[in-house]
């Protein structure tokens, strides 16, 4: 049995997502109907996902106050530090509303184990090559940390989806060569193909399947077998309609080459998040 990482968590933090956004969770996931609020443990958050075979998990901050919620990186840095050999924290800064957002995440990564930075475009309103971002995006590369960006369809009241078209992806490529880019989602709905052009071609590009039905992933991307070698395996946990483990069993049965299925399920995240 192959290892895995899941790249794509979200903190159990009911009380810092707006209303709408809570109950879309609560509607989608068995998970907290199951487990309810000892998820905001993150001890229990954590064994929920040993137990489905996970051995290390990136936990996502999620700073959009227009839309979903303020799941502020502080809030996610202490929680993480609980479990600190299995929670992985990433930031979450907003070039709308943090004055200095390139500055904001400097100190983050300067105070915590941060391993990586999520950006929300759609739920934050700016397009992935706003200059505005270009100082971000230089904070990241000199880090060597990953750049997550949702890339793809989102049913949250008041997003905005067109924000979220990779081709402002390929600026990002040309500008920062050395960045790490993930685009969480694949492109989800409309852009499968451009965000399948963009990891193969762009040496760090990659893909995180979050979000995608398993099964299909075969029909959203012909090239498949070649493709999964620049993908992460990610689950929205616990937002997500399955189980982690029963979206990896699917994963495991799409006929992959071996090599591709371990760089999806672990080894392309371990050198992404530069784990021993
Ligand atoms: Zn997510």
């Amino acid at each position: 049995m192959s290892r895995i990482i899941d790249f794509h968590t979200h903190p159990y933090r009911p009380a810092d997502l707006a209303p709408a956004m809570w109950q879309f969770v609560q509607q989608i996931s068995p998970a907290v109907r199951e487990h309810g609020n000892r998820l905001s443990d993150p001890h229990y958050f954590a064994d929920a996902l040993r137990a489905q075979g996970v051995e290390r998990a990136v936990v996502l901050a999620e700073h959009c106050p227009q839309t979903s919620g303020t799941v502020r990186t502080e809030s996610v840095i202490a929680w993480c530090a609980q479990e600190p050999d299995f929670l992985i924290p990433f930031a979450s800064v907003d070039i709308n509303s943090d004055p200095e957002p390139a500055a904001l995440l400097k100190a983050y990564l300067d105070a915590a184990p941060i391993r990586g930075l999520k950006l929300y475009p759609s739920y934050q309103f700016y397009y992935p090559n706003d200059p505005r971002l270009y100082p971000v995006y230089d904070v990241c590369q000199a880090a060597r940390i990953p750049v997550l960006l949702h890339i793809g369809s989102s049913v949250i009241p008041g997003t905005r989806i067109r924000y979220c078209d990779p081709v402002c992806l390929d600026d990002v490529a040309v500008d920062f060569p050395d960045l790490i880019v993930v685009m969480a989602h694949g492109g989800r709905g409309f852009w499968y193909d451009v965000c399948a052009f963009l990891a193969m071609h762009k040496p760090n590009f990659y893909i995180d399947v979050s979000g995608l039905v398993p099964a299909s992933l075969r029909d959203h991307y012909p090239d498949l077998d070649r493709l999964a070698q620049k993908m992460v395996f990610g689950s929205d946990w616990p937002a997500m309609p399955k189980s982690v483990a029963a979206n990896v069993e699917v994963i495991r049965s799409l006929g992959l080459p071996a090599d591709a299925l371990e760089m999806l399920l672990f080894r392309n995240a371990a050198r992404i998040l530069a784990l021993s």
